[in-house]
Formats: C-alpha cells, sequence, structure tokens
C-alpha cells in the first residue's frame, strides 16, 4: 500500500465522500474549468432541459467523481453511479438505462472500460434516448425499442486516448482535470482541515501540498495521517513541523517522494551512474514488478523532471542526482 497513491486504498472511497464539496463553488482550483461547467449548468437551468452529456478526464485523485456528484447536486436530480468494468453486459447497462428517471445523472467511471457491446448501446441511448431490449433468445429474438428520458451522461476516463471517437462525439463538453499547483492543494488542505475539524499551523498546509504530488486525494490522506499524529500526541493544532514529522514517519520527503521513487532514483543514480537503463533491469533493482515502476513511479518522477525516458532505457537528470544529494558524473558523496 503506498501512501501516495493516487487510487483509493483501504476504506478510502468511504472517507472520500466525507471531504467532498457538493457546490461547485466548493469546488477547490481548476478556474477555466469551473467558468465553463458554471456556464453549461445556468444555461441548462435557464432552458429547463437536463444539459448535454459531460466527459470528464484526467488522472485518478483530481475530482472527477467530485464533480459529477455536484453536477447532479447544482442540477438538484438524482445520480446514478457505475463503471466500465462493473458492466460486464450490455444487458446490465439497458437495465441500467431503462430505470434512469427524467434528468437523472449517469455516471459512468472507468467509461474506455465499458465491454464493446454495451458500448454500443450507450451511443444509441445518449444520442436518441432510446434502447432496444432484446426479448427471447436464437432466431426467434426480436428487439423492442424502448424510449428513455433525456438523461445526462457524465463519462469519467483516467485514459481518454483509449475513448473510441464514435463514443468521444458525443459528449457535448469535455473538461480535463490536470494535476493541482501547490497553491490550490494549499486551499484544498485548508478546506479539508475545517471539515474534519483539525487546527493547522502557520505553513503547516504549506508543507502538506508540497508532499501531495498534485493530487487532491493524496492531500486529504497525507492530512488525516497529520491529524492522527495530532490526535495521538495531544496536540492542539498541526504546526508545520508536525506535518514534516508524522509525513517522515511514512517516508514522504519533501517532493512527496516515497521509498520506492528513491529506491529507483538511487538504482539509477548510484548503480548505473545516471543511466540509461532499461525498466526491467530497474525493477529487478528495487524488487518491484515492470508495471509497477512503469504506471505508478514514474509518471510522477518524469512529469517533475527527475528523470526521462528514452529509447535506451531510463536517464536520471540532474534535479534526480541533487534531491539525492549527489552531482552527475561525481561519486557517491557519502
Ligand atoms: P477521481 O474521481 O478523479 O478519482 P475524486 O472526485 O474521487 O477523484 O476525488 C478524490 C478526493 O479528493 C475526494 O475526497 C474529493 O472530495 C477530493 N477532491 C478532489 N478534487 C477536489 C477539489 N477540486 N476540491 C476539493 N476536494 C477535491
Amino acid at each position: 500500500l503506498r501512501m501516495v497513491s493516487s487510487q483509493p486504498i483501504g476504506n478510502e472511497p468511504v472517507s472520500d465522500e466525507e471531504l467532498r464539496p457538493h457546490v461547485l463553488d466548493g469546488f477547490i482550483g481548476q478556474p477555466q474549468l469551473k467558468a465553463q461547467l458554471r456556464l453549461f449548468l445556468d444555461a441548462a437551468r435557464k432552458r429547463e432541459t437536463p444539459p448535454d452529456h459531460i466527459l470528464l478526464a484526467g488522472p485518478p485523485g483530481l475530482g472527477k467523481t467530485t464533480l459529477a456528484m455536484i453536477v447532479a447536486n447544482e442540477l438538484e436530480v438524482p445520480i446514478r453511479i457505475t463503471s466500465g468494468p462493473a458492466i460486464q453486459h450490455a444487458g446490465d447497462l439497458a437495465s441500467i438505462l431503462s430505470s434512469l428517471e427524467p434528468g437523472e445523472v449517469l455516471f459512468v467511471d472507468e467509461v474506455h472500460r465499458l465491454p464493446r457491446a454495451a458500448e454500443e448501446l450507450l451511443y444509441i441511448a445518449m444520442e436518441d434516448f432510446r434502447v432496444d431490449v432484446m426479448v427471447g433468445k436464437g432466431p426467434g429474438a426480436s428487439s423492442i425499442p424502448l424510449t428513455l428520458p433525456r438523461f445526462t451522461m457524465i463519462g469519467a476516463t483516467t485514459r481518454e486516448g483509449m475513448l473510441p471517437s464514435p463514443l468521444r462525439a458525443r459528449f457535448g463538453f469535455t473538461a480535463h482535470l490536470d494535476f493541482y499547483p501547490h497553491e490550490e492543494l494549499e486551499k484544498l488542505v485548508e478546506r479539508s482541515a475545517g471539515v474534519l475539524g483539525l487546527e493547522l499551523g502557520q505553513d503547516a498546509a504549506h508543507e502538506l501540498a508540497l508532499r501531495s504530488r498534485g493530487t487532491p486525494r493524496i492531500a486529504n490522506r497525507l492530512l488525516r495521517r497529520v491529524r492522527d499524529w495530532v490526535i495521538v500526541h495531544d496536540l492542539p493544532r498541526a504546526e508545520a513541523e508536525d506535518v514534516r514529522q508524522a509525513l517522515a514517519l511514512y517516508q514522504i520527503d519533501e517532493e512527496g517522494l516515497d521509498r520506492l521513487d528513491i529506491a529507483v532514483l538511487n538504482a539509477i543514480v548510484r548503480n548505473f551512474q545516471g543511466g540509461p537503463v532499461g525498466l526491467n533491469t530497474l525493477a529487478a533493482m528495487v524488487g518491484e514488478e515492470s508495471e509497477t515502476v512503469e504506471t505508478v513511479c514514474e509518471p510522477y518522477l518524469v512529469r517533475e523532471g527527475f528523470l526521462i525516458r528514452t529509447p535506451k532505457g531510463r536517464v536520471a537528470m540532474p534535479k534526480a542526482w541533487q534531491h539525492l544529494g549527489m552531482r552527475p558524473n561525481e561519486d557517491d558523496v557519502n
């Protein structure tokens, strides 16, 4: 279990709920996206028709589910939540669709993972508000068209490139969520601390934001660990130093790197003089699956400029050497 994972861990889906803002004004950051969505929702309200379908694209933990729930709440309509992998047969989707109430929001997380047959059913449902229900089996089977009430589909995806273009084309509005800058994460941490009843001293939110990898879910998780620290030590509030100590206990450093990230950087820098080193060799050095290194560690290390991927393998950038207290092409200082 990685503290800095952007996916929920343990029973977090439950604790995520507690910290979700319910109105658009409570959603921190992403100002452009919020302004677009605000206009989109206001127009739908004025027209008194459900808005067009919405696609939310971006990495895990940045607020896609939260936004979907905010949309439903702002429109005062119910929301049905499902996900691509949860729908195994087209029939599963047909029964959800045929039970939607007028105006209801249908949220499909990981929409790029819908089975093919369900996807095709969805095209018709999104475009014509109709679903063809199959009755009977074999040569005698027939399909009965069923008219659906107008609803708003909200799809979320971490892999926009994997969406078939006919599906993508059926969304009237696509929102891209980006990693949050530190200032926005600070605000988010302050808001969450308020909800949790935790008082933060000066710069505590800043220290937390630095370690959160641009990701609200991680910020909220680290904040809960800081709250544990404050409770156990009977402190009136969390000071910046408490944040540093509590998160050092979980081996998360001031750049948000954890033990595994550091092991990867160490392997490249110390064992391979900065690389290039192949993914499999690297994974073996740190005792992890290649896939874990590639999908869990590397995206953040690459994004933050610690390493680059080249055709010959992974290469450590000067920032990686610096972070380990070394200079490029210099022997181990220790
Ligand atoms: P996703 O669906 O993209 O994986 P979630 O919507 O589940 O992410 O968000 C994860 C957690 O982070 C939730 O507790 C959510 O309330 C919080 N969160 C995400 N974005 C924001 C934001 N912009 N403002 C406040 N809280 C946020």
